[in-house]
């Protein structure tokens, strides 16, 4: 089975299959990851997003744990998939269900694509303030219980923007 592994980096210059980004819910872009994605994928992305969004629900187009997928315009990538992570409200709010949900649809929606590579950053541990040390365990477990129902998947990069990340991905993954 495909052993998920760890970088350091920007996800935007990767030439995988997929990236993932952590979105918000209306899919119009923001900040951290999502603006960096929408800015060198150019104004394309967001006129695809836009076209999402107008056939979903309004206000809403796409739900915390939820992911849909679009082209990757100018990134090196082929696809990129936007899923929207739980914002963290002290842990008593499902924060950890959906935040696996995130993973495991993502992981799901690459492999019904046919892709075969896939690169996520650390889901809602930038501005939606989910403690990072947590949502490593949750996105580890995460993936690895999905990894089973892929098997086309041969490559998933966890890509760790900061180094206190990458420290506590590298823990998980030697559990
Ligand atoms: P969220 O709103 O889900 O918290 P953020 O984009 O604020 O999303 O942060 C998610 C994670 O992505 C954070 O750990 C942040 O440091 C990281 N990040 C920001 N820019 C990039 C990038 N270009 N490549 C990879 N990871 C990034």
């Amino acid at each position: 089975m495909t052993k998920p592994e760890i970088i350091c980096g920007d996800i935007t210059k990767l030439d995988v299959d997929v990236i993932v980004n952590a979105a918000n819910s209306s899919l119009m872009g923001g900040g951290g990851v999502d603006g960096a994605i929408h800015r060198a994928a150019g104004p394309q992305l967001l006129a695809e997003c836009m076209k999402i969004a107008a056939e979903r629900r309004p206000g809403s187009p796409c739900q915390a744990g939820d992911a849909v997928i679009t082209g990757a315009y100018q990134l090196p990538c082929t696809y990129i998939i936007h899923t929207v992570g739980p914002i963290w409200q002290g842990g008593g709010q499902g924060e950890a269900e959906i935040l696996a949900s995130c993973y495991r649809k993502s992981l799901l929606l690459a492999a019904k694509t046919g892709l075969t590579s896939i690169a996520f950053p650390n889901i809602s541990t930038g501005i939606y303030g989910y403690p990072k040390d947590k949502a490593a365990a949750v996105a580890v477990e995460s993936v690895r219980k999905t990894l089973d129902e892929t098997p086309n998947i041969q490559l998933l990069l966890f890509v760790c923007f900061d180094e206190e990340n990458y420290n506590l991905y590298e823990k998980e993954l030697k559990n």
